[in-house]
């Protein structure tokens, strides 16, 4: 269990004043300057010394990331920070903007230094209004007090921060459909390449990182590379912010080490599962599009992204949601089909026409309608979506399905069974 000391998000839950007295009595913005007197590239160096991977679902080295930023190109650089938090379980950057805007703001300035970005957008979704304020109202005092605009903390780096608020789109949560949004275009994912370092916003170089994986750079430079890299496992290192949802007593977003295995996490934080352990069913361990896992693995797989994928699934954004015996395994991914179907931004033929196809036969399934061969076809055409996309939601609609089909065969193909002899 992660001691005290060693959690960095300390007023995740709300419990102490989220704007600046509170945040300097936090540690925040307390050597930010001395920070700033390293060579950008030795900033990089030490991100990825720590080997800290985004946080956004795609598991990425950060500090790679950052290096693959052009040098002295005398364009302008922009950092991003995608705020859009739309997958379904996922409610960890939300907890950080309200409670703690400052950790968030620090990180941005410090990471824009390192890529040399001299303004930041944080790309807030529309719906997250109060949070919103919250950032406003943190990013005033910052401006006030000189951390942030021209000569950012004394350091002559001049530093410039805006929050944007999308429109409730779930795409414009990929990267460059966000880039799109937040040209004033319609949000909608570009084909790669070329790769936002190279041309993103306004066809500038542009990095794009995640809430979480911004507001933990800053103790990781204070603390060091090696402290976060004490927690968890080669790869799979620092803390993790997970949120849990679904049939569980406690639903709870909660700071553990990166590795925590799941009955644990479920177990110490979220009460456990409603009618206990023995009543669960399975889990969705990283957000809505990750396939889900039965009870047999969630006895023991690790909340990390090696072994997640090593089980058939991912770490995602680490969302967890709790699916018990009291529901029925086929409705609920059906309820993701129809989200990945209404969110498909219509590009890409595979996407636009094989959501609404799945989509169609998981509510022919969940009615027990769907024969053995008609399963096989509903596998192999979520095999044929997979990787043939412009952006990931093409994979984020199959995924569930597959994973559904792989651990729940027997259950469907009773189901038809069951059915055929009623009518
Ligand atoms: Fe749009 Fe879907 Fe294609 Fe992504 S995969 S670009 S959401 S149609």
């Amino acid at each position: 269990m992660l001691n005290k000391e060693d959690k960095i998000f300390t007023n995740l839950h709300g419990f102490e004043d989220p704007f600046l007295q509170g945040a300097l009595k936090r540690g925040i913005w307390s050597n930010t300057k001395e920070i700033l007197k390293k060579e950008p590239n030795e900033i990089i160096d030490l991100v990825k010394a720590s080997q800290l991977r985004g946080r956004g679902g795609a598991g990425f080295s950060t500090g790679l990331k950052w290096s693959f930023m052009p040098k002295d190109t005398g364009k302008q650089h922009y950092l991003v920070v995608n705020a859009d938090e739309s997958e379904p379980g996922t409610c960890k950057d939300r907890e950080m903007i309200r409670n703690d805007p400052h950790m968030l703001i620090e990180g941005c300035l410090i990471a824009s230094y390192a890529i040399q970005a001299t303004k930041c957008y944080i790309y807030i979704r529309g719906e997250y209004f109060f949070e919103y304020e919250q950032l406003e109202k943190a990013i005033k005092e910052a401006y006030d007090k000189n951390f942030v605009g021209k000569n950012a903390c004394g350091s002559d780096f001049d530093f410039d921060i805006y929050v944007h608020r999308g429109a409730g789109a779930y795409i414009c949560g990929e990267e460059t459909a966000l880039l799109e949004s937040l040209e004033g275009k319609k949000g909608q994912p570009r084909l790669k390449p070329p790769f936002p370092a190279g041309a993103g916003l306004y066809g500038m170089p542009t990095t794009i990182n995640n809430v979480e994986s911004i507001a933990v750079v800053p103790t990781i430079l204070r603390r060091g590379s090696e402290w976060f890299k004490n927690f968890g496992s080669e790869n799979n290192t620092g803390t993790k912010v997970y949120c849990i949802s679904g049939n569980v007593n406690n639903p709870c977003t909660v700071e553990e080490e990166m590795g925590i295995p799941l009955k644990e996490l479920i177990e110490k934080y979220a009460g456990g599962v409603q009618g206990g352990w023995d009543n669960l069913l399975a889990i969705v361990p990283g957000g809505s599009s990750t396939p889900l896992l039965p009870k047999h693995i969630c006895e023991t797989v690790k909340m990390n992204f090696d072994d997640l994928k090593a089980n058939g699934s991912g770490l995602g954004t680490a969302g967890v949601i709790v699916v018990n015996k009291d529901f029925d395994i086929a409705e609920v991914i059906e309820r993701f089909s129809h989200f990945y179907k209404h969110e498909s931004c219509g590009q890409c033929t595979p996407c636009r026409e094989g959501t609404g196809w799945m989509h169609r036969m998981m509510q022919k399934l969940i009615r027990g309608d769907i024969s053995p061969e008609q399963l096989e076809l509903l596998e192999n055409v979520t095999k044929q979506i997979e990787g043939h996309t412009i952006c990931a939601l093409g994979d984020a609609a199959a995924w569930p399905i597959q994973g559904l089909i792989k651990n729940f065969k027997n259950e469907l193909l009773s189901r038809y069974e069951e059915n055929r002899k009623i009518s």
